[in-house]
């Protein structure tokens, strides 16, 4: 009795009693050191043995696992499938373990092989830090984003015209900074408020890039637009709205420029990484997370800024990311120390809006600095 005993400690303590109570099978109190001896080799082979099947079952499950190639690593568990494999071992259940002792153990397995299926998933991942542990690099414009120290990427909402670009790109060149952002394809939230200028925009925005020596961003929301943007941007953004836009995605993965990619404001970190995955998978490696605030219960900011999503995506990605405290916060009393708190948790850049009049711009007249709110931001953030 006490060489089962043993066995069952080692694999599961609740079937101590079960065991005692259905089969009493032993040689008494006086067996012999000899056949407890015996008894505990054949307990030992037997454990080698039990181990040897799990591992091969978990090579069974990581083979398996190479024919749902396209499913996410949280979409790998199959409850149908799962109950059907229960049911066939609680039939061929002869004992002594009960039903639900089996039940427990084999539920166990199954998600130790679930386990198994997502490591793997996630090592595939061209994103992943498990895939390439280098940090990735991007330069544009002697900018190193991701070189550990922060970078920064500012300038108007939406692109209005070349006077209100060439005035913040003025300020930005005063404060040392080499890059411009600028909406010139803006997805509203109703149809009616001000759509952007387009290519017309661009255009604009091109041309500032060209006079000033920066590099200019700004969003695209088409696919069949982006070859034709990568013409005039050294940087393409892909919006919070577009973070599933599988065409898009997949068109900027086609372009030869870095991406902005967005977090979706409903999207789990889960989903952002996969979305930046779909980037990768076409060929486009250079791309920045950008971690802007989901939507949560809470009325007190624009967003909730998801602050420890930068050091996970650091964590699980190789890739650099931004965090946009415009966006995230909507209130420019929270720009600095929302800037800061990025900064200190190891965000490798960060976004901020920026124009020459905010209370009359067409779009987010609420977050945009004026000039010397932005002096002060710049000389805040850069303590
Ligand atoms: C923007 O950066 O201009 C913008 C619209 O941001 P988001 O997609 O994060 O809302
Ligand atoms: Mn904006």
């Amino acid at each position: 009795m006490l060489i089962i005993h043993s066995f069952v400690l080692e694999t599961c303590a609740c079937m101590f009693k079960e065991y005692e109570k259905d089969k009493p099978i032993t040689g008494g109190i006086n067996m012999s050191n000899e056949q407890l001896d015996l008894l505990r080799k054949q307990l030992d082979e037997l454990n080698v043995d039990l181990l040897n099947l799990i591992n091969k079952r978990g090579d069974l499950v990581k083979e398996v696992a190479k024919f749902k190639p396209n499913q996410g690593a949280d979409k790998k568990y199959d409850p149908v499938r799962e109950h059907q494999m229960l049911e066939k071992l609680k039939n061929q259940n002869e004992g002594p373990f009960h039903d639900a002792t089996i039940i427990h153990l084999f539920k166990e397995i199954f998600k130790a092989g679930l386990e198994l299926q997502e490591k793997d998933y996630h090592k595939e991942m061209l994103v992943s830090r498990k895939r390439k542990n280098e940090d990735t690099i991007i330069d544009i414009k002697g900018e190193k984003i991701g070189d550990g120290q922060p970078h920064f990427v500012c300038g108007p909402c939406a692109v209005e015209s070349y006077e209100q670009v060439k005035k913040v790109a003025e300020q930005i060149k005063k404060h040392g900074l080499n890059m411009i952002r600028g909406g010139a394809f803006k997805p509203r939230t109703s149809p009616y408020d001000f759509q952007g200028l387009g290519f017309e925009g661009l255009e604009i925005l091109r041309r500032i890039g060209d006079e000033f020596d920066l590099a200019v961003v700004s969003e695209i929301v088409r696919p069949q637009d982006m070859e034709q943007a990568a013409e005039y941007l050294d940087m393409i953004q892909i919006g919070a709205r577009n973070m599933q836009n599988f065409e898009l995605l997949k068109a900027a993965g086609e372009v030869d420029k870095p991406i902005i990619l967005k977090r979706g404001m409903s999207a789990t970190v889960s989903d952002f990484i996969n979305a930046a995955e779909y980037i990768h998978s076409k060929g486009n490696g250079n791309i920045i997370l950008c971690e802007r605030g989901i939507r949560t219960y809470e009325t007190s900011t624009r967003n909730t800024l998801d602050i420890t999503a930068v050091p996970i995506l650091k964590q699980e990605t190789h890739l650099p990311v931004m965090v946009d405290v415009t966006h995230s916060t909507g209130r420019r009393d929270l720009l600095i120390p929302a800037a800061k708190a990025a900064i200190a948790i190891g965000a490798d850049a960060i976004m901020a809006e920026v124009h020459p009049d905010p209370a009359v711009a067409l779009s987010d007249q609420q977050q945009q600095m004026n000039f010397e709110q932005f002096d002060a931001f710049m000389e805040a953030v850069r303590k």
